[in-house]
């Protein structure tokens, strides 16, 4: 949490810690772009008012920086101009919030919606589910001719795998998946 004002800062970490998360608190703009770039946080809280370095120019070091482009960010701001919220959700921000009109519970709230979509966005890479497939039915001959695919592996002469993924991040009913055509052995990919 990157705040500057001593009433928020401990009404802030009572509430965060109450609810079970570890706050780091920057008390102002040059501690805050050191800490969100060095520190590894799942999340940012950013206020945008700051001494120092302002958090406009927080979101954009970080948004600059490989280790930190991802990372969730909620823009916390004391006013309710429209055009500050533009300029924080262009720069990257995730979502953008007036502390005036929000108690904490909302905050908390969109912690959470925040980090387990970061999972989510995780988890793709890491459940993965192997099919194993039928040459000659139905349009896997046609699959061969559209692609120049070949079901078995060209080094190791082992039968591919359909590789599946579900993938969190499509909108949508049912459960989309990715998909790609593996080497079970050596792990080579068509
Ligand atoms: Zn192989």
């Amino acid at each position: 949490m990157i705040e500057d004002d001593p009433v928020l800062q401990r009404m802030y970490i009572s509430k965060l810690t109450e609810g079970g998360y570890e706050v780091d608190l920057a008390r102002d703009g040059s501690e805050g772009v050191y800490k969100a770039l060095n520190t590894n946080p799942d999340i940012v809280l950013l206020d945008l008012v700051l001494p120092k370095v302002d958090g406009f120019h927080i979101l954009a070091e970080m948004r600059k920086n490989p280790k930190t482009q991802k990372t969730p960010v909620i823009i916390m701001s004391n006013q309710g101009q429209a055009e500050d919220a533009t300029k924080a959700l262009k720069l990257g921000a995730d979502d953008y919030i007036v502390k005036l009109n929000n108690p904490p519970s909302t905050v908390i709230k969109k912690i959470q919606a925040l980090l387990s979509q970061t999972k989510a966005t995780k988890a793709i890479y890491i459940s993965r589910y192997r099919i194993k497939i039928d040459a000659t039915q139905a349009d896997a001959p046609q699959l061969v001719r559209d692609f120049a695919l070949i079901f078995f592996c060209v080094q190791c002469k082992t039968t591919r795998i359909l590789e599946l993924m579900h993938d969190y991040t499509l909108p949508g009913p049912g459960h989309p998946f990715v998909a790609q055509f593996v080497c079970p052995i050596c792990r080579s990919v068509y």
